[in-house]
């Protein structure tokens, strides 16, 4: 194809899709059943991971849990019976180590199945100046919140390419859009787990694996406890979000098979002008919704416990 017919294809491929987004703004798509489905969650001990487990299994999921804390595992698995769940699965791996992501997913392959939705939700963060940050934490964040996504996908992303369906789900953060003083450790894992989602999903376009899809969560903070302290500075414009209402939104995004989910909605706008404005005008602006001193107050689960 030359130079003009393909530009002139493209143009229309843009005007196309536009016009589609805008459709699907008033008309929503169609939320795919997800019943019958192996999921499986890491982190589902507490938080975001325990919200995301009981509204799978409640959908007809067949759930894996995964966490390092036995007694959350525990509580989310009772909860999710509770609910009516029937089949909870509960496997205590550590997602800092690779070995550990290996062994206990070969476990559930023979136990379970194949994985057909993963949710990398596990996350620690440190919430310390880069420089004050001991090395083992900073090792650790790098570890549990991008390294696990690379061992996740090895184990599981094979029986998805093959059956050619799955869905691939990495919780990442507002914090991966962007750099935030004391949480540079954090960012930088959120903003690998954000370019490592991004860029299997474009292999799996290239390989024609249309099956299977991705879904990037990018939050701002939530009240789960582990950035207990933390407030911007006019709450009512830029408020920390409700733990049920973002995973709420979580589920139906990966039902709608949507690529990028960002909460809440202003960050489309926020970041969309991010990249075009000045620098001090960026800074600016970061200054004013008080996020230049948003980790000051920053106590966190660790600690508080
Ligand atoms: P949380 O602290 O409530 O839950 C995290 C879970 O991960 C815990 O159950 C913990 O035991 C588990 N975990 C920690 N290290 C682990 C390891 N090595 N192996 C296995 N499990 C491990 O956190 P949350 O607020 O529910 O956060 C869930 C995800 O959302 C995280 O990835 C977090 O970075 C992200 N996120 C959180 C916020 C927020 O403000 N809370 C904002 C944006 C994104």
């Amino acid at each position: 194809m030359n130079f003009f017919l393909e530009t002139l294809k493209t143009l229309g491929l843009i005007v196309y899709y536009l016009l589609e987004s805008l459709v699907f703004l008033v008309v929503p798509r169609r939320k795919k059943n997800v019943s019958g489905e192996i999921v499986l969650i890491t982190g589902a001990g507490n938080g975001i991971g325990r919200l995301l487990s009981l509204k799978f299994a409640k959908l007809g999921a067949t759930v894996v849990l995964w966490d390092i804390n036995q007694e959350g595992l525990k509580e989310t698995s009772r909860l999710a019976k509770e609910n009516g769940a029937v089949r909870v699965h509960c496997y205590i791996c550590d997602c800092s180590k690779r070995q550990d992501i290996y062994r206990v997913a070969d476990q559930v392959k023979k136990e379970v199945g194949d994985v057909s939705i993963l949710v990398n939700n596990a996350g620690i963060v440190t919430g310390k100046r880069f420089l004050d940050s001991p090395d083992s934490l900073v090792e650790k964040t790098m570890e549990v919140n991008t390294m696990a996504h690379f061992w996740t996908y090895k184990a599981f992303l094979p029986a998805m390419i093959a059956s050619n369906h799955g869905h691939l789900v990495s919780i990442s953060s507002s914090a991966g859009l962007t750099g935030v003083n004391r949480l540079s450790d954090y960012c930088s894992s959120k903003f690998a787990a954000v370019g490592f989602a991004e860029s299997v999903d474009l292999e799996m376009r290239t390989l024609g694996k249309n099956g299977i899809k991705t879904t990037i969560v990018c939050p701002f903070f939530i009240n789960t406890g582990m950035f207990d302290g933390c407030k911007t500075k006019w709450p009512r414009l830029l408020p920390n979000l409700d733990p049920e209402y973002v995973a709420e939104k979580i589920i139906t995004a990966v039902r709608r098979n949507q690529e990028m989910l960002l909460l809440p909605r202003s960050l489309y706008f926020l970041f969309a002008v991010k990249n075009l404005l000045p620098v001090k005008i960026v800074v600016l602006l970061i200054d004013y919704f008080g996020c230049l001193h948003i980790m000051d107050n920053f106590v966190g689960r660790a600690k508080k416990d």
